[in-house]
Parts: structure tokens; C-alpha cells; sequence
């Protein structure tokens, strides 16, 4: 192993934490884990070979397949835009290949004391038929008597009624292209699809992380009193809890102490994404400042705000390597 473990913990998060966008933060953390945990090459390959990434989406994405996984993305989008418009009203369910029929659950306005769940939304369906014009109308009459009655629904109802009406559209070209292609190429592009949104979902959480991880660093960094310290405080919390002394027992009966994070944590992972991250960043930021000295040597640059661990050549420098080398001799550090 290259370097102190320590260094290789701090290493791991201000990498992490500098990367410049979800998919190389991603990317950094399965390096810095192998590299700070001792796991060799095979490790690595196996782990970035699948770790998901919008290459391994387009990689793995056959030409034929394109059109029908960019229409699937696009309706998901659309029921996105249509169910975080500011309205009591949302699209639960369209079968554009059965029925027809659209289904929108309802929040009710005023609560109703008499039945059980007052709360409980009403379901309300609109059937599109062969008539252009004529669900959408149903659509406006609903939203009039359902929505609450103010100058700003208007604009609402406006877009509600744009979206559906694109929603309805791109039902028809799914419809078409999948009629035209066997079924196992339409259940290929859905798979194709859910790959592409889990992605999305996963680069959602990590650049949260790198804002939370920014964050904390930038108060570990700056804290007065380190004994006082809540956010570090909190991290021992997740620390102590994560950090826990498990036995188990060999083919050969000899009892031995499982190391915490083992190849397979980060191979099959299991669980919340935000915690599949964040606990490894917590064991490894305190791991780091366990080390006497360090936290004085974990720095952020005030001109770029790149994070960095100074070492002992620059064990004064205030600013990050880059910065330093910018203004020249003459500046301290
Ligand atoms: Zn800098």
C-alpha cells in the first residue's frame, strides 16, 4: 500500500468532494475506497466496470433500441412536469395500450370529517376516446371544479392542459413504435430506460453529497472549538454506530474480526444510496482526523475552493497547489 492509510482516508474526500461533476465524484470514490482499503486491481475493474454511469447507459444502448428508450424517457419527464405542477391534481396512471384511459387522484380541497380518511383523494377518470378535443375538455371541466378557484391556477391549468395534450401524443408514437418491434425489444428499452433514470437518481444523491461534504468540511476546517463541534460531533454518531466489532467464524473454526468495509460492500451494494456513500465519507473524514496533526493539514483553497491535504513541502500554503503555482514566487506558501 502507497502511502499511510490516514492519507489515503483524507485523500478519498477531498477527492470526492473536488470532483467537478456526480459521475466523476462517483467514479473517485470506488478509486479512493480500493485504494485506501487495499483492494487491488481486480476489485477495480469489477467495481467502475459496473458502476453506473450515463457512458455505461449509452455503451450498453443499441441503435435500435435509441428511439423507443428517448420516448420512454421523454413521458417520464412529462408525468414529472405534470405532477409537480402547484395543483391538488395528479396523473396517477394512463394505459395508453389498454383502455385508454387517463386516472387522476385528487386531493380534496376542504377535508371530509364524514369519512374515514378525510383526506383521502377521490380518483376521477377521463376517457380518450377517438374524438380529438373532447377528453381535453373533460380534463379543463375537472380542473375547474377540483382546483382551488384563484388568478394563479390559470396559468396552471394552462400547462396542465399543454402537458397532457403532449403526454396523449407521445403515448400514440410509443404505441406505434412498439406495435412495430417484438415485445422483447419494447421490454429491452424499458429496462433500457429504468437504467437511465436509476443513474439520474444516484447523480441526484451524490452531488447533495458533495454539498453536504462541502459543507462539512468547510466547518471542520474552520471550527474553533473542535470538542463543540456539532457537525463533528454528528459524524462520531454515524462513527460509532457504523464502526461496530463484528466476529465471525472461518472454515476452519477459527473465530477472526470482519473488517467493516469488505469488497463487496462496494460490489453488491445493498441499501439507500445516500448511506451506501455517506457512511464510508464518515468513517473515512474521522479516520483522517484521528491521526494527530491532520486536520490541520486538510485546508480549503480561498480562491478556488478546491480542497486540499497539504503536505509537509507546503505545510504553511494556504492555497491549493494550482493557485500557489498562478501567482509565482514572491506569495507565501
Ligand atoms: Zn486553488
Amino acid at each position: 500500500m502507497k502511502g499511510k492509510q490516514d492519507q489515503l482516508f483524507g485523500k478519498l474526500i477531498v477527492d470526492f468532494v473536488n470532483a467537478s461533476t456526480a459521475e466523476e465524484a462517483g467514479t473517485v470514490f470506488i478509486r479512493g475506497a480500493a485504494a485506501a482499503f487495499g483492494f487491488g486491481h481486480e476489485f477495480l475493474d469489477q467495481a467502475l466496470g459496473r458502476y453506473p454511469t450515463l457512458k455505461l447507459f449509452e455503451d450498453s444502448l443499441s441503435a435500435g433500441d435509441r428511439e423507443l428508450v428517448g420516448l420512454l424517457l421523454e413521458e417520464r419527464r412529462l408525468l414529472s412536469v405534470i405532477n409537480n405542477l402547484p395543483c391538488n391534481i395528479s396523473l396517477a396512471s394512463y394505459d395508453y395500450d389498454g383502455n385508454r384511459v387517463l386516472t387522476f387522484k385528487i386531493q380534496p380541497l376542504e377535508p371530509k370529517w364524514d369519512k374515514e380518511n378525510p383526506y383521502e383523494e377521490d380518483i376521477f377518470r377521463v376517457p380518450v376516446g377517438t374524438g380529438e378535443g373532447a377528453w381535453l375538455e373533460e380534463v379543463a371541466e375537472m380542473f375547474d371544479d377540483r382546483a382551488p378557484l384563484s388568478t394563479e391556477m390559470d396559468e396552471v391549468k394552462e400547462q396542465l392542459l399543454a402537458s397532457m395534450k403532449e403526454f396523449i401524443e407521445l403515448g400514440d408514437r410509443i404505441l406505434a413504435v412498439r406495435r412495430a418491434i417484438p415485445p422483447e425489444r419494447t421490454h429491452e428499452a424499458q429496462k433500457m430506460a429504468a437504467f437511465y433514470n436509476s443513474i439520474q437518481a444516484e447523480q441526484e444523491v451524490l452531488t447533495e453529497l458533495q454539498e453536504r461534504w462541502r459543507m462539512i468540511l468547510d466547518e471542520i476546517i474552520g471550527a474553533e472549538t473542535l470538542s463543540r463541534n456539532h457537525v463533528l460531533l454528528d459524524l462520531l454518531l454515524v462513527y460509532n454506530m457504523v464502526n461496530r466489532r463484528e466476529l465471525a467464524v472461518s472454515e476452519d473454526g477459527a473465530l477472526y474480526e470482519k473488517p467493516l468495509f469488505e469488497e463487496k460492500y462496494f460490489t453488491e451494494r445493498a441499501g439507500l444510496a445516500d448511506e451506501y456513500y455517506h457512511n464510508v465519507l464518515v468513517y473515512a473524514l474521522v479516520e483522517f482526523l484521528r491521526a494527530r496533526g491532520n486536520r490541520d493539514k486538510l485546508r480549503g483553497c480561498p480562491d478556488c475552493k478546491t480542497f486540499f491535504i497539504a503536505g509537509p513541502r507546503r505545510a504553511k500554503g494556504k492555497k491549493c497547489s494550482r493557485c500557489a503555482k498562478k501567482k509565482g514566487r514572491g506569495t507565501r506558501g
